[in-house]
């Protein structure tokens, strides 16, 4: 059986091993931490949310400043994490730390989300109470967002860019297109061929409709009867049609 002299001998080493570990842990452990920019949005009751129209907007609301700062500061980081791994006798193991930690790509982050009822109950009464739940992110560059500001700048600010280019489509619809178009499916709706030579009743359909990408272009259009059109969107998106 081990004195009292031995054991705490024993304890003392022990005490020592792990305050080294500790110091040992503390040295290679990485002090570079890449400064991420966060951003909240609430969509609340939003149905089908685009996210690029939210970041637009926020740009719109001149906003971008913020975004411009962030990008400095994170120059600035950069720069005295350059100066930190020249003074430090682990100048590589230092680097690549540092570059590990690089993360430009998601340097900007946009959080989407959405206030929710909750409800508990206290002495039998219900009480609502609203919490919100990040829904959905969007991780971006700084060029990223430079480039949609430089978009937005060229259009004046006027509507997020979506919005703007899809009204441009519908501008494109010109009175000699149109009349093109008639003549080249000889006045006839292309979804159920009822020909109707007076061309009332007929109308210019986006076979990809402009809300989805489509283009104001002759290959993109073709000629429906009033009937078909108010179809369509069932046409478009048939998946509970064809079962
Ligand atoms: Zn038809």
């Amino acid at each position: 059986m081990p004195n009292q002299g031995q054991t705490g001998a024993v304890l003392l080493v022990i005490f020592a091993i792990a305050i080294a570990l500790v110091i040992i842990y503390l040295i290679f452990r990485s002090p570079f931490h890449y400064p991420y920019w966060y951003y909240e949005i609430d969509i609340s009751g939003r149905r089908e949310p685009q996210y690029e129209d939210y970041i637009d907007r926020f740009i719109i609301a001149g906003r971008f400043y913020s975004v411009q700062k962030h990008y400095e500061s994170i120059k600035a980081w950069k720069e005295e994490c350059r100066i930190r791994i020249d003074k430090s006798v682990l100048k590589n193991y230092r680097n690549s730390q540092f570059q590990k930690c690089l993360d430009d790509r998601h340097a900007f982050q946009f959080k989407f989300t959405r206030m929710q009822t909750r409800y508990r109950q206290v002495n039998y009464i219900k009480h609502a109470y609203k919490v919100s739940n990040v829904v959905g992110t969007f991780l971006c560059t700084y060029e990223y967002l430079l480039d949609r500001k430089k978009q937005l700048e060229a259009i004046n600010y006027e509507m997020p860019l979506r919005a703007y280019f899809i009204k441009n489509q519908r501008k494109l619809m010109t009175k000699s297109l149109r009349e093109k178009i008639m003549r080249r499916d000889n006045y006839t709706c292309q979804i159920c061929g009822k020909y109707m030579p007076d061309g009332v009743g007929l109308q210019i359909d986006h076979i990809i409709p402009v809300s989805k990408g489509g283009k104001t272009t002759e290959s993109n259009l073709q000629v429906t009867c009033s009937k078909c059109n108010g179809h369509k969107n069932n046409r478009i998106q048939p998946s509970y049609f064809l079962q």
